[in-house]
C-alpha cells in the first residue's frame, strides 16, 4: 500500500467538514475523565475536533466504505449491512471473517507501520504480530446450537445477534482491537459503529476502508464495520446513548470503563489492569526470567495483560535477577530507577496524586534508559531493578519497558503484596512455581480473569500458549476473554411433542 493510501481517509473528511488540518488538538485526553459532552467546553464554545495534518489524502468521502462524521449516519448505515448481513447464510458470515482475517495478515506489515507512525507507542514487530495472529480470533466456529430432545419434543438454543454494537477502541491496540472485535461480533451477526482513539483513528480508518472495500466487492455490504472520523467524547457520549445501538464494547482505562459502567444500556468493560508476577524459591528462574522479559518487553509493555511488576522471594531474587540479564534484561540500579521514576511519573497539583506521564509510555527500552541516564545495549529488550512495594512503578499501571522487583521473605507475603497491587481489577496475574499448592492458592485469591502459570503473559491469548485470541478481556464486567458468543443473545426454540426422532 502506498503512502498517500497508508495516510489518511481523514484529511477528507475533515476537508469536506470544512476543519482546517491543523495537528493534533487532543480532544479527548484533555478533558477530566468521564466528563460528558458539554460540561467543560463553555456552552457557546464551537464543538471541538480532532485534527490531523497529513499532506496526502485518499479520495474516500465520508458516508463511504464504513467512514462517517456523524453518529447518526453511521449507525443507519451500520443497521441496514447488519439486516442484509443476517441474510446471508453462516457460510458467508465465516466467509467475511475470513477475508477480515486475511486482509489483517496481508496488510500486517504497512498497517503495523502505520499504527506506530501515528500512535509513536509501541514496536513495530509486535505491532505487526499483533495483526498476523488475527486468525487465532475465534469465529462462526464457536455458534453452536445447544440441542435437547425428549418426551416433550426439541428445544433448540441458538445464538442471534444483538444488531448494532458500539465500540471503543484504545490506542495501545488500535487496528488489532478493532479488527478482532469484528471479527467476532460479525461472526455473530452483528455490525459496528466504532468510535476509536483520537489518537490512533487514521490507522483504524484505513483497515475500516479496506475491509468494507472487500466486503463490499464480495457481498455487496458496505457498511458493517463503520468507524467515526474525528472521533470525540461527543461522539463516544452519542454512541452511549443511541437509541439504535442496544450493546456497547469499550476496550480502555479506568475513565471509560467508570464511564460504560455508569451507561443506561448494557456494557461489555474491558478494563485496565496491572499485572503481578509471582516468584517462588521452586520456579525453573531460568524460565521465570525468560517469560517475564518476553511478556513485559511485549510491545514496550503496552499489553493491558503485561508483567507489570514481580514480587521474588528473597532466597531465589539474586539468581532471578543474573537470569534476566542472560534474557535481554537490564538491571538498573538505586540512582538510575530513581532517574527514569522522576521523568516516568508527574505529581499532579489538583488532586495531589502522582500519573503516568504519557510522553514515556510504550516507548523502547534506550529512551527509557536515556531517562535513567545510563547507555544499554542494543539487545536490551527490558529494563529492571529493585524497588519497594509502594514504589511508583509497582502501584500504577505504567506501560512502560521497565519492571519492578520486590523483594519479599516468603511466598506469603509476595501472594498478599501481588493481590494488593492488582488492585482488584481482577484482569491477570501470573505465577512462577512448581509447588501446586502455592499456584492454587494464588489462583484463587487472585481470582483475576486470566491466570498464567510458568509462562509469559501473552500465552494467555494463545501466543505460545493454548486458547484463542482476543483483544478485549471484559474484566469488571465478567465476560472475560470475548469471542462470538459475548456478542449473542440466546434464544430457545421450542418445539412440543414433534420432531423427537428415537
Ligand atoms: P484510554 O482509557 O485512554 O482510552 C480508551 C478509549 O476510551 C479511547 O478510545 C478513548 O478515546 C476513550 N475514552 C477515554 N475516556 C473516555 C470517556 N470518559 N468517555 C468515553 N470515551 C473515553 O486507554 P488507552 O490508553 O487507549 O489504552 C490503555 C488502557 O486500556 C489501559 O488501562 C489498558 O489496561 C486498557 N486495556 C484493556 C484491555 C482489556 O482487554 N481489558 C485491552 C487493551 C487496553
Amino acid at each position: 500500500m502506498n503512502q498517500a493510501l497508508v495516510q489518511d481517509v481523514v484529511a477528507e473528511v475533515m476537508k469536506r467538514l470544512g476543519n482546517k488540518p491543523s495537528g493534533h488538538n487532543g480532544s479527548a485526553h484533555t478533558k477530566r475523565p468521564g466528563v460528558r459532552a458539554g460540561e467543560e467546553a463553555g456552552a457557546n464554545e464551537p464543538q471541538r475536533r480532532q485534527t490531523y495534518a497529513h499532506p496526502h489524502s485518499a479520495d474516500v468521502p465520508t458516508g463511504q466504505y464504513g467512514i462517517f462524521s456523524k453518529v447518526d449516519d453511521a449507525v443507519a448505515a451500520a443497521t441496514e449491512a447488519q439486516k442484509k448481513l443476517v441474510r446471508l447464510s453462516l457460510d458467508d458470515r465465516d466467509a467475511i471473517v475470513k477475508l477480515i482475517k486475511s486482509l489483517a495478515k496481508q496488510n500486517a506489515q504497512s498497517w503495523g507501520k502505520m499504527e506506530l507512525d501515528e500512535t509513536k507507542i509501541g514496536r513495530l514487530d509486535h505491532k505487526i504480530e499483533k495483526l498476523q495472529i488475527l486468525e487465532l480470533v475465534p469465529g462462526v466456529e464457536f455458534l453452536r446450537t445447544n440441542a435437547n430432545s425428549g418426551s416433550n419434543g426439541v428445544c433448540l438454543e441458538e445464538f442471534a445477534p444483538f444488531g448494532v454494537i458500539g465500540i471503543i477502541t484504545p490506542v495501545t491496540h488500535s487496528v488489532p482491537t478493532l479488527s478482532a472485535n469484528a471479527v467476532n461480533m460479525i461472526a455473530s451477526g452483528n455490525s459496528i459503529v466504532a468510535n476509536p482513539h483520537p489518537s490512533g483513528t487514521q490507522c483504524a480508518a484505513v483497515a475500516v476502508r479496506e475491509y468494507n472495500k472487500a466486503i463490499a466487492a464480495k457481498f455487496g455490504i458496505e457498511h458493517l464495520i463503520t468507524c467515526i472520523v474525528p472521533p470525540t467524547l461527543e461522539t463516544a457520549d452519542q454512541i452511549f446513548n443511541h437509541r439504535g445501538i442496544p450493546l456497547l464494547v469499550v476496550t480502555g482505562g479506568p475513565a471509560v470503563a467508570r464511564a460504560a459502567l455508569g451507561a443506561k444500556k448494557r456494557a461489555i468493560v474491558a478494563g485496565p489492569g496491572n499485572p503481578p508476577v509471582v516468584v517462588d524459591e521452586t520456579a525453573c528462574l531460568k524460565n521465570a526470567a525468560a517469560s517475564i522479559v518476553k511478556g513485559a518487553a511485549y510491545d514496550n509493555n503496552l499489553l493491558c495483560i503485561g508483567e507489570k511488576q514481580v514480587f521474588c522471594v528473597d532466597s531465589v531474587f539474586d539468581k532471578l535477577m543474573a537470569e534476566l540479564e542472560h534474557n535481554g534484561g537490564f538491571i538498573l540500579n538505586e540512582r538510575q530507577i530513581e532517574a527514569v521514576t522522576r521523568r516516568a511519573f508527574a505529581l499532579d497539583p489538583k488532586d495531589n496524586k502522582y500519573h503516568v506521564h504519557k510522553d514515556l509510555v510504550g516507548k523502547d527500552a534506550s529512551v527509557l534508559a536515556e531517562a535513567a541516564g545510563v547507555r544499554i545495549p542494543p539487545a536490551t529488550q527490558l529494563l529492571v531493578g529493585e524497588t519497594d512495594k509502594d514504589h511508583l512503578f509497582v502501584q500504577h499501571e505504567q506501560m512502560m519497558p521497565f519492571v519492578p522487583f520486590v523483594r519479599v521473605k516468603n511466598v506469603d507475603e509476595a501472594i498478599d503484596l501481588a493481590i494488593e497491587s492488582e488492585h482488584g481489577y481482577k484482569h491477570t496475574a501470573i505465577i512462577h512455581s512448581r509447588n501446586l499448592d502455592t499456584i492454587t492458592r494464588f489462583g484463587r485469591r487472585a481470582s483475576t480473569t486470566l491466570f498464567v502459570v510458568n509462562g509469559a503473559s501473552p500465552s494467555g491469548l494463545g501466543l505460545g500458549g493454548q486458547g484463542y485470541l482476543s483483544y478485549s478481556i471484559a474484566t469488571p464486567t465478567g465476560e472475560g476473554i470475548t469471542t462470538p458468543l459475548t456478542f449473542t443473545r440466546y434464544r430457545r426454540v421450542m418445539l412440543t411433542g414433534s420432531l423427537r426422532m428415537i
